[in-house]
């Protein structure tokens, strides 16, 4: 008998939508107002695409998450993850509710600056910081957060040539059971890297140690991953306490609470998945409480939470290009947002809603985005009613690394507003023109 050729075996999904023996597809609820304004108003004001923020949710974020540690645990501090988006108006929210600023680079750091916030309020993390950024942040007190030993190396040579002395935390990176692990940033645990690099700036005169530090990941459902992370450095705090009868002023738990988006692929929404910050507070403050640190001693907890603190108080408003039949059958809609505007698309099933209620069929629908690139899909799939062209839609829960990653690709990025907690609405980045994009550009004589 002829052998028969391996077939890997392929998972088809089954098109609902169209009247089934299940009956009619459930209509989509249309999204008409943020903040008790009507999105299409906002559009007609401001154009399409649109990224609308809001001030008040993101003051209740804030909010939120201090209040859930602040009644487990005696000190904490939030430092507002540039990284996840950096516009001035932003920051300036989280540092009006008493955030400070976590930066990752010169270029962070010196937004930071311009938005008012001293060297002693500024968390420098990174692995890439040059020379003459560690000079400046020790001169001006920020906590530099040393990510390897060439680092460590270089800030003791520049401290050293300038005389001057810098205020220092240590990254951590350790097994907390999630796979597969983050090692690229700082000192190891497990294997003594960590307590080499302590150590060693101990016996530095011009080396601070403030604090330690983690940053476990990014999105992190489980709870536990941050009790472990946190009774690690708490064990960290307790060892350097016993040797050098030294103690640190903090523990830097970093950030990776999941916001409420839906991972792509993902069963259950993340609604009804993700931990509430009073989960991710229990995990960890009770981690620190419980260790061999004498309750007088205890650190102030940092958290340089990001995605979970902005995602939900940011949205892109879009509008219908075009509708079309794909050769398979599916419904396919063109819109005016495209993944160079949600990056976070790649990895999320984001919220989609229609701006008006609509009677007609919800059907299985691909959404693309308006490049012509392949690339360019919002959604393989969501069950969707037929929005006509020039009609909107509300993509919620963007506000999340969108503004910082976006491409300018193809297109200009549209305008950023906010709506305050008087439902007026500012400008806080105004859409790019073709001169906001050729003014950095040089066109050399003999091409002129
Ligand atoms: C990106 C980053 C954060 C914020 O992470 P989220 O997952 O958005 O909460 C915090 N700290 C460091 C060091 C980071 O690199």
């Amino acid at each position: 008998m002829e052998k028969k050729n391996f077939e890997r075996p392929t998972i088809t999904k089954l098109t609902p939508g169209i009247p089934s023996k299940h009956g009619v597809g459930i209509a989509v609820a249309p999204v008409q107002f943020i903040d008790g304004l009507k999105v299409d108003e906002l559009i007609e004001k401001y154009g399409s695409p649109l990224y609308i923020f809001s001030e008040s949710v993101i003051r209740k974020n804030v909010n939120d998450l201090k209040r859930a540690f602040s009644v487990r645990y005696p000190k904490v501090q939030v430092a507002w993850s540039y990284k996840t988006n950096y516009l001035d108006a932003i920051c300036r929210i989280f540092h009006q509710e008493g955030s400070w600023a976590e930066v990752v680079s010169g270029f962070e750091y010196e937004k930071a600056r311009l938005n008012g916030i001293p060297g002693e309020h500024i968390i420098f993390n990174g692995p890439g910081k040059t020379e003459a950024e560690l000079l400046r942040a020790a001169k001006e007190g920020a906590y530099i957060h040393i990510d390897h030993f060439d680092e460590l190396f270089l800030l003791a040579k520049v401290c050293q040539a300038n005389s001057v002395n810098a205020r220092v935390a240590i990254r951590v990176n350790m097994d907390v059971g999630i796979y597969p692990k983050w090692d690229r940033f700082g000192f190891n645990f497990e294997n003594g890297e960590a307590w080499d690099a302590i150590n060693r700036i101990m016996a530095n005169p011009q080396l601070k140690l403030m604090g330690l530090h983690t940053h476990i990941g990014t999105y992190i459902m489980t709870t536990d991953a941050y009790r472990i992370a946190a009774a690690k450095l708490s064990e960290l705090a307790a060892s350097i306490a016993q040797k050098f009868n030294h103690y640190i002023a903090y523990i830097d738990m970093g950030g990776g609470f999941a916001s409420r988006n839906t991972l792509r692929g993902a069963y259950l929404s993340g609604e009804d998945t993700t931990p509430s910050f009073d989960e991710y507070a229990d995990a960890i403050t009770s981690a620190i409480i419980n260790s061999q640190i004498k309750p007088d001693k205890l650190p102030t907890v940092i958290l340089e939470t990001g995605r979970a603190l902005i995602d939900d108080a940011g949205s892109i408003a879009g509008t219908v290009i075009a509708n079309k039949r794909l050769t398979d059958g599916r419904r396919a809609l063109i819109v005016d947002v495209g993944v160079n505007l949600l990056f976070t698309s790649f990895w999320y099933d984001h919220k989609i809603n229609p701006t008006q209620s609509h009677s007609g069929l919800v059907e299985e629908t691909v959404i693309y985005g308006p490049l012509c690139m392949n690339i360019d899909v919002l959604r393989p799939s969501i069950m969707f009613p037929p929005l006509k062209t020039g009609e909107h839609f509300l993509i919620s829960r963007t506000g999340a690394y969108n503004n910082t990653q976006w491409l300018q690709f193809i297109t200009t990025r549209p305008n950023v507003i906010l709506i305050d907690t008087n439902r007026k609405t500012h400008i806080i980045r105004k859409a790019e023109s073709i001169d906001s994009i050729v003014s950095n550009e040089n066109i050399p004589d003999h091409l002129k």
